[in-house]
């Protein structure tokens, strides 16, 4: 059975000097023996071959066969930023004319750039409720070339049916394209049938809040194309991640599991207990999720159901007490992004999702009163439940 995790730890990569990393990769630009290895390169044909940074670099190369590996893909490219591996992968894969079939609850940055960014190259969106696949399937056309999902969505937690919606791409011929980014090692969506699997690494893989990232895994065909000289659109808009970022990033992906299993065991523990106290919590750990038991079918279960749940204050002013009183008791902080050691929570609807106008929140349920919890990894979390119910009492949520 594929087991990401293992494929993280039988890695090997010595440095230099036999040392226990890679060495980093120093360098914009790199030197050739003879001028004809240089336009070989060039063309694509030299193997192991170094050209310029942009196109790629070792240290780069180093985690995004990390990355390929936990995936189970053929390959993968590391990028400057979660977004600078959405926004190459669909310009790559559709051109004027061409349709995207999303679901509509996404990330609010994702979502912009289709909605706002993509129609100036004539390129056309139809959201759809990604759980209703007779939806999916009616929005399809013949100029339809992807089919894009997140595994679990930001911020309402809808989980997608990978395999059945795998099964529908095919039988259309349009590619897949899956954002893993809320659910690292838990789901592995190119197992399950996804042509194209991409991750913010800003989020849980890197997971100590200090840099951006991301990475776009597919197959040899596909990065190939993306990193072209003269066609590729990772090559030609240039969200390169950097050396010292990708080896950064290489060395806090090795503690991913046991992080996982962490935000995943508090996150099951506080959401049981939020909603046995009577509140409205959304975790697809929870048997009251619309998808748990589909979700279940797919997991790797010793991953859990991964850090983010969601909790309904009631209306904006409650949530936002209650978020400023659990920052001031230490309990996390009222910021955006997610995977962190310390609980992050923000009210999406006026922050990463405020992209999404607010008629379409309210159609997809996105109410004004919901808090985004990004678990931390809190040793005591018993302590902590103690701690965030007096907040929810003071400020009367509960
Ligand atoms: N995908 C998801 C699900 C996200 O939550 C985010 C950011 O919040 C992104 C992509 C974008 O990633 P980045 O901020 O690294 O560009």
């Amino acid at each position: 059975m594929f087991n990401p995790a293992d494929k993280i730890q039988d890695l090997q990569f010595f440095g230099e000097f036999g040392g226990v990393n890679p060495s980093i990769s120093d360098s914009s630009t790199f030197t050739f023996l003879s001028a004809k290895a240089m336009s070989d390169t060039f063309e694509g044909n030299t193997e192991g071959c170094y050209l310029y940074s942009r196109h790629s670099h070792p240290s780069g190369i180093y985690l995004s066969q990390a990355l390929a590996a936990m995936e189970g893909t053929e390959s993968a490219t590391v990028t400057a930023s979660g977004m600078g591996a959405i926004t190459p992968v669909l310009l790559q894969l559709c051109g004027s004319g061409d349709e995207i079939v999303s679901s509509r609850t996404i990330y609010g940055g994702t979502y912009a750039f289709m909605k706002k960014f993509l129609p100036k190259f004539n390129i056309t969106i139809n959201f759809v409720d990604i759980t209703k696949l007779d939806e999916v399937e009616k929005a399809i056309t013949p100029k339809t070339k992807v089919l894009y999902c997140e595994t679990v969505s930001n911020p309402l937690l809808e989980v997608a049916n990978i395999e059945a919606l795998a099964k529908i791409a095919k039988k259309h011929n349009i590619r897949l394209v899956v954002d893993n980014t809320f659910s690292p090692l838990s789901a592995s969506p190119a197992q399950l049938g996804a042509d194209v699997v991409v991750h913010s690494l800003t989020k849980f893989i890197n997971g100590s809040s200090d840099t951006v990232g991301g990475v776009i895994c597919a197959s040899n065909e596909f990065i190939n194309e993306l990193k072209d000289v003269n066609t590729g659109a990772c090559m030609l808009l240039g969200s390169t991640m950097d050396s010292l970022r990708a080896a950064s990033i290489l060395k806090n992906l090795r503690t991913l599991p046991i992080r996982i299993k962490q935000h995943s065991r508090n996150a099951q523990y506080l959401s049981e207990k939020f909603e046995q106290d009577g509140l409205r919590v959304v975790y697809p750990g929870l048997k009251s999720h619309h998808s748990h038991e589909q979700y279940s079918k797919i997991l790797n279960h010793e991953f859990g159901f991964g850090g983010m749940f969601t909790l309904d204050a009631g209306n904006l002013e409650k949530a936002n007490k209650l978020m400023e009183l659990m920052q001031e008791r230490n309990l996390g902080y009222l910021a955006v992004s997610l995977g962190f050691y310390k609980t992050l929570f923000s009210a999406p609807g006026s922050s990463t999702s405020s992209e999404i106008p607010m008629d379409e929140q309210a159609e997809m349920g996105l109410t004004d009163g919901l808090i985004r919890f990004s678990i931390g990894l809190d040793n005591d979390i018993e302590r902590t439940y103690q701690m965030m119910k007096e907040c929810m009492k003071e400020v009367g949520v509960l």
